[in-house]
């Protein structure tokens, strides 16, 4: 095992920090993700950093993304930012990569890397999200090819998507070959979007809700083949659970540091138990990271979802939490005098605890792999 950073990896973290500084300049600290936003974030090369090059990216692998999301956290970038942009890239865009046609990727892999498209994953459904095999979202065949009815729930940045990538049952065919990927674009007919205004945390996350009313899509719109939505679906939440959080883990590393330096400065730290407090959050934070690194590092290898990703996902969704909210404590009054936005920070770890399915969900998953070992 080597567990050290490459020279190139090392060049794309210090990449990443200056990244940070000029969006900050240029847009301030947690600005609105509006298209300008994300076309500064694609003209910087960011939206496509794990996409081949032949179709616009830089062509580095997951574990690299990862480390570079986590500069991004650590140099100041909001978290709400990093999660949009997150579920673009490691949601949609590798669902292209890894499982669309080549017409598919041409078409749509350079504009979601400039930051000229943007992209979402549509799975969860008003109805419950936990349980996506039984999804109600219907794709029957037509004349044409399938016409699309039924509701997405929650797709974070929806209300500016220009592409979802859908997950829809096709109730004429046996389960479990009844569930079908598709790209439904922004302009088809029959589709409505509407925004979610006001979510607890990941504010400029851009969710909302979706409605497709007999939408049509045609052959050429099915991700892999027709009845292979389950595997599609895994293979995307392998990228998504593993890397989603990146920039969160870069984010409380950060909040550490500087809570840490406001109790040293008080003489707070001179306490044992504040110290024994601080260290714990380092160790969670370091366990966290290399759970994290492990499941990007597998899923660049083609390992089989979802076992370390789930893990990765459960331990760093807790971790962001917990050690918040023990940040939070630590510095007291201060943190409620607002000096260092822990309560913004904890509303928006408590999103990640469901988004890319909940804790139950993770251990139903990891629960299972372990009873066929
Ligand atoms: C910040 C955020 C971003 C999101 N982004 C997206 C997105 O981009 N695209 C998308 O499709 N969805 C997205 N979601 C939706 C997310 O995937 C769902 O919230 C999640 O899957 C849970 O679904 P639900 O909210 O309907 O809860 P439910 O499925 O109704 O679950 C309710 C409770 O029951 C528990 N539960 C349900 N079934 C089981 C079971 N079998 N075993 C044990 N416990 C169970 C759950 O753990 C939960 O506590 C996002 C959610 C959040 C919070």
């Amino acid at each position: 095992m080597d567990f050290a950073v490459s020279s190139a990896q090392d060049t794309l973290i210090s990449e990443a920090g200056g990244f940070a500084g000029r969006l900050a300049a240029q847009f301030g600290g947690d600005p609105p993700m509006t298209r300008d936003v994300w076309k500064f974030w694609g003209a910087e090369g960011w939206l496509g950093v794990c996409v081949p090059r032949e179709y616009g990216g830089r062509g580095e692998d997951l574990l690299s993304a990862v480390l570079a999301f986590e500069a991004m956290g650590r140099a100041g970038v909001a978290r709400s930012q990093l999660f949009a942009v997150g579920a673009h890239l490691f949601g949609c865009c590798m669902a292209l990569v890894r499982h669309g046609a080549e017409a598919q990727r041409s078409e749509w892999l350079p504009r979601l890397a400039r930051g000229e498209a943007i992209g979402a994953l549509a799975f969860s459904e008003p109805a419950g999200g936990s349980d996506l095999a039984s999804c109600e979202t219907r794709l029957e065949s037509s004349e044409e090819g399938y016409r699309l009815n039924g509701r997405k729930s929650l797709v974070t940045n929806g209300a500016l998507a220009d592409l979802f990538v859908m997950l829809a049952r096709m109730p004429s065919a046996p389960a479990p070959l009844n569930v079908s990927t598709l790209l439904l674009g922004r302009d088809s007919p029959g589709l409505t979007i509407d925004p979610l205004e006001a979510t607890e945390g990941l504010r400029h996350s851009n969710q909302a809700e979706l409605a497709m009313l007999g939408c049509p899509v045609a052959q050429a719109d099915l991700l892999g083949h027709p009845g292979g939505g389950m595997g599609i679906l895994l293979s995307v939440m392998q990228c998504e659970r593993s890397c989603i959080l990146a920039g969160f883990l870069g984010a409380l590393e950060r909040d550490l540091v500087a809570v840490t330096a406001h109790l040293t400065e008080r003489g707070a730290s001179g306490h044992q138990a504040v110290l024994h407090r601080l260290a714990t959050i380092r160790t969670r934070l370091e366990t966290a990271r290399w759970l994290m690194y492990r499941a990007a590092w597998g899923a660049d290898r083609g390992e089989k979802p979802l076992l370390h990703a789930s893990m990765s996902k459960l331990t760093v969704s807790t971790t962001l939490v917990e050690c918040t909210k023990e940040l939070a404590e630590l510095a007291a009054g201060e943190a409620w005098k607002g000096r260092f936005g822990l309560g913004r920070a904890l509303a928006d770890a408590i999103g990640t605890l469901s988004a890319s399915g909940t804790s139950h969900v993770q251990l139903n998953t990891i629960g299972a792999l372990l009873e066929r070992e």
